[in-house]
């Protein structure tokens, strides 16, 4: 017998393991396929902040900032074994781009869009505590601010929320690869592969969460709809055997001026991140030598007495919509697909790992016309996380 739901979700990162659980949260009957494993992609390779952005201030994203912010508290709030406050330090030097009155500007701003709550407010750090300061190069420094922001692990994250989506009703299969779908009678008929045998299940409601493989999930879906105009864009990390920081150093690099982090990864220090057009399959993807080296610099520039051994590095990929402006400053909203010639199907790609509640409600707003009544179990906002079981 062909299983119905009224939700099926193709992809297992942050997004789709968002959308799982506000399905089941609001009472609908939800599968999730993934293909290799929970996180395995992008949602592997981030910087692991939960933060509002204060770089995103810059391009003037500031409802995306304001958004991530409330969402950042939220996690804090509910997920405190997986959320963690940590302080965040940008020092200014004489070489520095951001002069200390943009970045008094641009925390100010930051605070403000905080609803200026104790947590939300910055200082200066005195002169006197820099040689606290993990070693930061002291040379030409003129001033050190410190702001909080969140770090979490992001693999554990998504297995979290896809764990809580389970114990509110959702399926998981994984490994299951999407094959293919049709829309047929006002539902979908999708067919997956799970240990080399195919299946087929019905649902009204088709979500394509899957990230880098967005476009290509797409062209499987019949009838076929235009595929957006975007670009892949690699960012890539490095962790070096150094004993991890206090908090997160936002440093500027000097060769080009990007903000770059330094920051506290278990026992280890990892910097990054890049940006870099990438044109091949997001399967394959690995940080180039030139990704290495910028990242080594960097190090070495701010903090000389660091051990600058790479013990390991990752990549992962942003999908960023096609447009002339920089990588740097190209919004990082999260991108709806949605197409009249498929009701009910909607593309989700790019966006934040600190927004996912945010983009799973948004994306239950837009396809409830295709669902019917439910019964609501939960709100997103109060559902308390706790780091899934290793059996999971
Ligand atoms: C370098 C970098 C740093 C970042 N840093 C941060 C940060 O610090 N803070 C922050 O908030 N955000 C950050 N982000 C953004 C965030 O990481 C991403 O927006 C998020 O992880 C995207 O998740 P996703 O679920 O869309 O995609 P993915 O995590 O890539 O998930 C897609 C999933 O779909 C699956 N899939 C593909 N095809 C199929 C198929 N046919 N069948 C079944 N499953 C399939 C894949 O196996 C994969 O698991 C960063 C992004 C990058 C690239």
């Amino acid at each position: 017998m062909t299983k119905k739901y009224d939700i099926c979700i193709i992809g297992g990162g942050i997004q789709g393991v968002g959308v799982a659980q506000a399905a089941a949260a609001a009472g609908y009957n939800v599968l999730l396929l993934e293909k290799i494993g929970l996180a395995c992609a992008t949602s592997s390779r981030s910087s692991k902040l939960i933060h509002g952005g204060l770089r995103y201030l810059e391009s003037g994203q500031f409802s995306l900032v304001a958004e991530s912010i409330y969402e950042r508290e939220l996690l804090i709030k509910n997920a405190p074994e997986l959320v963690k406050r940590v302080p965040f330090y940008i020092p200014i030097y004489k070489h520095t781009s951001r002069r200390s009155w943009q970045v008094f500007a641009g925390l100010s701003l930051y605070a403000i869009l905080g609803r200026l709550k104790a947590e939300a407010c910055f200082r200066k750090v005195p002169q006197s505590k820099w040689h606290q300061l993990d070693g930061l190069n002291e040379n030409e420094l003129q001033a050190v601010y410190q702001y909080s922001d969140a770090q979490t692990d992001d693999v554990q994250l998504t297995r979290a929320v896809m764990y809580s989506a389970c114990q509110l009703g959702a399926e998981l299969i994984c490994p299951a690869q999407f094959e293919l779908a049709t829309y047929q009678n006002h539902q979908y008929h999708v067919r997956y592969s799970e240990d080399g045998i195919d299946t087929e299940i019905v649902c009204r409601v088709l979500i394509n969460a899957t990230g880098p493989w967005h476009n290509e999930v797409q062209k499987k879906i019949s009838p076929n709809i235009t595929v957006p105009d975007i670009e892949l864009v690699q960012g890539a990390h490095i962790i070096i055997n150094q004993t991890p920081p206090r908090g997160v150093y936002y440093v500027e690099s000097p060769s080009d001026r990007r903000a770059v982090f330094v920051m506290p990864w278990y026992q280890q220090t990892m910097i990054g991140t890049t940006e870099t057009h990438y044109e091949g399959n997001p399967a394959e993807i690995n940080p180039t030598e030139h990704e290495l080296d910028y990242l080594q610099n960097i190090a070495d520039h701010y903090f000389p007495s660091y051990d600058n051994n790479i013990i390991d590095s990752i990549a992962g990929v942003r999908v960023l919509p096609k447009s002339n402006k920089s990588m740097f400053n190209r919004a990082r909203d999260t991108l709806y697909i949605s197409d009249e010639m498929l009701p009910g199907y909607l593309g989700l790609m790019g966006g934040k790992l600190t927004g996912y509640r945010h983009t799973a409600e948004k994306t239950m707003h837009k396809v409830k016309t295709h669902l019917g009544e439910s019964k609501n179990k939960m709100n997103t906002r109060s559902i308390h996380l706790t780091p899934a079981p290793n059996d999971f």
